[in-house]
């Protein structure tokens, strides 16, 4: 029997329905609490994309902060698929494949 979950993490479920094993709405994916916001600058086929987001970083000797960047592979479900410039909400689960061990689960806002 599939699970269906309505909220995960304040979340809700997007309106579109899909048949991704991997999609923790629809499928059997369970998620974990540590999660990564960042805006999506690449979109694979296979249901991928890659996030990236900027922090900033001290360095003592010149007491001024530097911009490091950040990315990450993450699933993007096809109920959800986000696109390009969209600001996204992944959440870690299980190992997915070789680099991926996050998911999609909440588009936050079109910045484009
Ligand atoms: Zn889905």
């Amino acid at each position: 029997m599939v699970k269906k979950q309505e909220k995960i993490f304040g979340a809700s479920a997007p309106k579109k329905t899909c048949t991704d094993k991997k999609c923790p709405f629809h499928g059997t994916l369970n998620v974990k609490k540590e999660s990564h916001t960042g805006v999506i600058f690449k979109k694979d086929i296979h249901h991928t994309a890659t996030i990236e987001w900027f922090r900033p970083y001290f360095i003592k000797k010149y007491e001024r902060f530097e911009k490091r960047r950040s990315r990450l592979r993450v699933h993007n479900p096809p109920c959800l698929d986000a696109q390009v410039g969209q600001e996204v909400l992944a959440l870690r689960c299980r190992p997915l494949s070789k680099t991926k061990n996050f998911v999609i689960v909440k588009i936050i806002e079109c910045k484009k």
